[in-house]
């Protein structure tokens, strides 16, 4: 094959790669999308198409995988389609099954399928048991516009029988439900059945005792509401639950010279889950720090380019990686070369030849502290969302990336509709609540590979990598119509809130200050059109 047909070949192997990604990602919001385990015939044509089209992309641009994910796909959908449109819980977990198998499976040319597509996972199920079944409805509406799968029971019978089929991810149960007492019992019981724990978060009516609160806490409760149940404080209290067990793997940087030491140090890591990057030359050192992102550095302490204390200090001369532990690995038994090399700015010194165990325990350590404390630089805390500084980092990053791999890429900037309202009618506390809300909301919503950043008081930013201007302004459009639909309990009447959205999408001209500037403009439209309302940036006419 000569050079231009090679290059034509790898630019239609990536067009239909990018075919495949896309698709796999209509499938998944689909999914996502349905809240009835009833579907409608639209609904299953929808899902089948998606599935077929998967499939044809898939079969051209041989890729068996995501052919045999497609095809076993179709089948369970059609055994759906024989059942009446209606879901079992087999369909469910199967299906479930599939969609997570589609994102993890890897397409032949690895680079791409990293930054372009990592969703939300498929969530399980919230169980609601509650002794008033207005409230269960109530609750299942507002979990359902954040995407959830909701299941409400009336009785201890049906319950029990759910979860004998599938495990929900959370169970929300009055300690009443059905009779005085009842849902504390039920959930002793479910202690003693089953081995895997389920996070409860008990409700009650009226204020109980410290007796019924450790009962509670014995029964396996790991929250408890009294008198008013809202979403948000579901969801915020599910998000900590989920995340703590869904945390992204640990990644380390491994710089050593010496490619049996660095093959060595990375399978010890690798086979106790932290994902590893290795680099045999030193000097490009900093290219790999920005492009990865690791949370520990794995220093070699002499090298021929430059030894590591010399590249520790490089290191340490970009505010941005200050705070990366910089661990080092060196047959060294000098302790005064140690010590030395520790004040360059290292946090750990390993010995060469290192004990695994020892090893793990170290960068598992170091990366946990390390992660925390980013976590706290970088992010606001009220929400949990990047702050203003990281997330205009960010936007600059996505800017160098789209710029280079030639993807489209958006900025999105939303502002809470007539927020100093809502305050002075309900109170800060009611605001507060109504801004964590909206974070989740967008947490939620967005892919994993999006970023969402509390911009202002009121105003969050959001980068959209790999999306093109109509399909971010579905996308928000989507989550703009689903918000506004959300009640917010308050000690007087519900409260409902919209908000505004402007969007800039990026023409591969644009610096980072203009991007925010566009798509603050944008914004400005928006609201000048009247508010809860999405608009796109369009260059005025010369
Ligand atoms: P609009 O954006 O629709 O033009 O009207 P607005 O009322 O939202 O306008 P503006 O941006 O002037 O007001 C924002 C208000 O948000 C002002 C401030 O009191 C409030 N705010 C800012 N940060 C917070 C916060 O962290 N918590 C609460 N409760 N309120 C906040
Ligand atoms: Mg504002
Ligand atoms: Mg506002």
């Amino acid at each position: 094959m000569t050079g231009s047909q090679e290059q034509h070949l790898q630019r239609l192997k990536q067009h239909f790669a990018q075919r495949v990604i896309n698709q796999s990602r209509q499938l998944l919001e689909l999914w996502q999308n349905l809240h009835s385990t009833q579907w409608s015939a639209q609904e299953l044509t929808n899902m089948q198409e998606a599935s077929q089209r998967l499939l044809r992309y898939a079969e051209r641009f041989e890729q068996p995988e995501h052919v045999y994910i497609a095809q076993q796909l179709l089948d369970i959908l059609s055994a759906i389609q024989a059942n009446g449109n209606r879901l079992n819980s087999y369909f469910i977990e199967s299906i479930t099954r599939l969609l997570q198998q589609l994102l993890q499976t890897g397409l032949r040319d690895g680079e791409q399928i990293d930054q372009v597509f990592l969703p939300t996972m498929v969530r399980k199920p919230i169980y609601i048991a509650l002794r008033s079944a207005e409230q269960a409805q109530h609750l299942a509406q507002q979990l359902q516009s954040f995407y959830f799968q909701v299941e409400v029971f009336a009785n201890g019978a049906g319950f029990l029988q759910a979860l004998a089929r599938r495990h929900p991810a959370v169970i929300v149960l009055d300690i009443n439900f059905a009779a005085k007492n009842y849902g504390l019992e039920l959930a002793r019981q479910l202690k003693q059945e089953h081995d895997t724990q389920i996070p409860i978060y008990f409700y009650s009516k009226t204020s109980v005792d410290a007796q019924t609160q450790l009962a509670a806490v014995r029964a396996g409760g790991e929250a408890f509401a009294v008198d008013v149940l809202d979403a948000s404080s579901v969801l915020e209290k599910l998000e900590t639950w989920v995340s703590t067990v869904q945390a992204e793997p640990y990644k380390a940087l491994v710089v050593d010279d010496s490619k049996t030491q660095s093959a060595f140090t990375e399978s010890v890591l690798n086979s106790a889950g932290v994902v590893t990057r290795a680099i045999n030359d030193p000097t490009q050192a900093l290219i790999e720090l920005l492009d990865f992102d690791p949370d520990v550095v794995i220093l070699d302490l002499y090298m021929p380019q430059c030894d590591g204390p010399e590249l520790a200090k490089v290191i340490r001369f970009h505010d941005r990686f200050v705070g990366v532990p910089i661990i080092y690995l060196s047959a060294e038994n000098d302790l005064d070369k140690q010590l030395n090399a520790l004040s360059e700015g290292a946090d750990d010194f390993l010995m060469k030849p290192v004990k695994p165990s020892h090893l793990v325990a170290t960068v598992r350590n170091r990366a946990i502290r390390a992660r925390y404390i980013k976590s706290r630089l970088l992010r606001d805390s009220l929400t949990g969302l990047f702050n203003h500084t990281h997330i205009l980092q960010l936007l600059d990053d996505a800017r160098n990336r789209a710029q280079k791999t030639q993807q489209p890429m958006c900025f999105v900037m939303i502002d809470i509709d007539h927020f100093k309202q809502v305050n002075d009618t309900y109170g800060h506390l009611v605001g507060d609540k109504v801004i964590k809300s909206l974070a989740l909301f967008l947490k939620q919503r967005l892919r994993r590979t999006d970023s969402i950043g509390r911009y202002g008081g009121e105003e969050f930013a959001v980068i959209l990598p790999n999306t093109d201007a109509e399909s971010a302004q579905k996308v928000i459009n989507d989550i703009r119509q689903r918000f506004s639909q959300i009640r917010f309990a308050t000690d007087a009447r519900d409260l409902m809130c919209t908000f505004s959205a402007g969007i800039f999408a990026y023409d591969g001209q644009a610096d980072t200050v203009a991007l925010t500037v566009l798509a603050d403009q944008a914004l400005y439209a928006a609201k000048h059109a009247g508010r809860n309302t999405v608009e796109i940036y369009v260059a005025p006419e010369l």
